[in-house]
């Protein structure tokens, strides 16, 4: 049922389990830090772990990378799961907090000390980003760095037991001070916090850094390919170095594989960026439909489908690239074709009488609801009807095919219609039309097949719905290349919202639930917000109807 694009993960688990490397099997995991809702960059890392297990029958674990107390929340922690399941993946009973491993963190680190490979620093963040050194320059060694043993694992208990301020001390490996990898330059290992954690409470004050309890936390779960982004590639010699350092297996003990993250054109894909969104008031929450969330993709009106199919073409690569939005777009547009319900909805209303068309009649007129699954409606016609006000034109240039004076145009699903006499306010705009229709020209008439070259939309007035829609654009303008620029506040679209208030909408589609898709036929693909109450329906467009994506 799963399928895999080829790509060089792939390739090394096909070689690792040829080679009878994992004899349990493979073992991946998504690894999200509770502090934020999950964007789209965290859908391609959840279908590639999710997606590799599956594939290879092997396991994929959710883990909550909760060691930085500060900005994490169990808000976070219970949108991650839901936007997961929505996903369509599942973590069965694997779900893993980095801070149950806490103890067995604390008791690693101590190992690490009584081989003389951990010391605790008095340094100051500032003092040992100096020491630190450049990629040019070697580092110079902390004045603390040859304390004894005895000296550390006294200090280390000591911060453990709350003695000391945030920032007094902190844990260091001690490894080499002059390597070229900045990261194997005695990088910290544990520092002070005394902060509260959303699961632990006050039960620590010391939290292990994230260079130490990955890998630990992989190795704990008996992971096999530790998969992430392309920024911690500097980071996997220190991942080697820990867990060779506390004597796990090297032929069984996870190993990182790094991939390049997704990027895409008019999009933010930070967490911190999309924060600020949220709580500067540029949006109106972590699911606004304008935000790359996962919960605001949903919002839109995109579908689980569209953003695996999504991911799976944009495949996994190993240097980092820029995707163009409209890829995403392609996809979403791709399954609505294919399962949205067809519906007739008028966004900017005309109204026209047919004015040989008795005044009291009523007719139900049977239209297909969709090409490819089928299925039928009746939508009501009357005397009175509203087309959109640009399927009209006064004085139309030579190709225009839609209705004109003295012109004729199909209604769908309904009859032929002229326009006989145009209406105008004191102003001279164009408020409403006489038109006449030709009375045999619906299906099974005797001019049902004359031709005319325009087809165009409509609804009634007396049965129409009245609706709020929501047009959405890009949140942020990019430029050419396609990147955001570095001030991307400055470069929000203050157009990426217009709100239509008088939409009028076919009565089929009343009191449908918040996430039915539906194209409005002509206009574009439309989903019902959860701002929808009985007496006031809210459509959200997904996308447009024309496919700017070339393959
Ligand atoms: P952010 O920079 O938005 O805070 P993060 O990487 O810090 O993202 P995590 O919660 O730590 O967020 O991410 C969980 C997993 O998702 C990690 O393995 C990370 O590499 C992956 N991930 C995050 N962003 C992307 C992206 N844009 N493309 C692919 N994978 C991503
Ligand atoms: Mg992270
Ligand atoms: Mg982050």
């Amino acid at each position: 049922k799963i399928t895999m694009t080829p790509n060089f993960i792939q390739n090394m688990i096909e070689e690792d389990l040829k080679n009878g490397k994992y004899t349990e099997g493979i073992h991946t995991r998504f690894p999200p830090e509770p502090n934020g809702y999950l964007h789209i960059g965290h859908a391609k890392s959840i279908c590639l772990n999710f997606g590799l297990a599956e594939y290879n029958h092997g396991l994929c674990n959710l883990r909550f990378d909760d060691t930085n107390p500060t900005k994490e929340d169990t808000e976070y922690v219970d949108s991650i799961q839901e936007d997961i399941r929505w996903l369509g993946f599942s973590w069965g009973n694997r779900k893993f907090y980095a801070s149950d491993y806490f103890d067995k963190l604390y008791d690693f680190a101590v190992t690490l000390i009584k081989k003389g490979l951990a010391y605790v620093d008095d340094l100051s963040a500032e003092e040992i980003k100096a020491y630190r050194g450049t990629l040019t320059e070697p580092g110079k060694e902390s004045p603390y760095r040859n304390r004894s043993v005895e000296a550390n694992l006294d200090l280390f208990a000591r911060m453990k037991a709350g003695e000391f301020a945030d920032g007094e001390k902190v844990l260091r490996a001690k490894i080499d001070m002059a390597s070229p990898n900045l990261v194997m330059r005695d990088t910290v290992i544990y520092r002070i916090a005394h902060t509260k954690h959303h699961r632990t409470g006050d039960k620590w004050c010391i939290y292990p850094m994230y260079d130490f309890a990955h890998p630990l936390s992989d190795a704990i779960e008996g992971i096999t390919h530790s998969v992430c982004t392309l920024e911690f590639e500097e980071h996997r010699p220190f991942y080697d170095w820990l867990l060779d350092s506390l004597d796990f297996d090297p032929n069984t003990r996870p190993r990182q594989i790094e991939f390049a993250r997704l990027n895409l054109t008019n999009t933010v894909t930070s967490k911190r960026k999309l924060r600020q969104l949220v709580e500067e008031g540029y949006v109106r929450g972590w699911d606004d439909p304008r935000m790359p969330t996962i919960s605001g993709l949903r919002r839109r009106g995109y579908t689980p489908a569209s953003i695996r199919n999504f991911c799976r073409e944009i495949g996994v690569a190993k240097a980092d690239s820029i995707v163009d939005v409209s890829m995403l777009e392609h996809e979403v547009r791709a399954d609505l074709n294919e399962n949205a319900d067809r519906v007739m909805a008028v966004l900017h209303p005309l109204k026209i009488v047919i004015t040989n068309y008795p005044e009291d009649k009523e007719e139900w007129l049977l239209a297909d609801n969709n090409p490819v699954h089928g299925g039928h409606r009746f939508v009501p016609f009357s005397r009175t009807l509203y087309i959109e006000q640009e399927d009209f034109m006064e004085e139309p240039p030579k190709k225009y095919f839609r209705l004109k004076p003295g012109g004729e145009v199909r209604l769908k699903h309904a009859y032929i219609i002229k326009c006989e006499e145009v209406i105008k306010d004191e102003a001279g705009h164009v408020v409403e039309l006489h038109c006449t229709a030709d009375l045999d020209s619906k299906t099974g008439g005797k001019t049902a097949g004359r031709k005319v070259k325009g087809t165009i939309h409509w609804v009634a007035e007396k049965t129409a719905l009245k609706a709020e829609v929501r047009l959405y654009d890009y949140l942020i303008e990019t430029d050419e290349s396609g990147n955001v620029p570095k001030d991307f506040i400055a470069a929000l679209n203050k157009d990426s919202l217009e709100v239509i208030d008088n939409a009028l909408v076919e009565p089929s589609v009343k009191l449908t639930a918040a996430g039915t898709h539906y194209q409005f036929l002509r206009v574009g693909y439309f989903v019902v917000d959860p701002d929808t109450t009985p007496d006031h329906l809210v459509f959200n467009r997904v996308v447009g109807l024309r496919d700017s994506w070339a393959k």
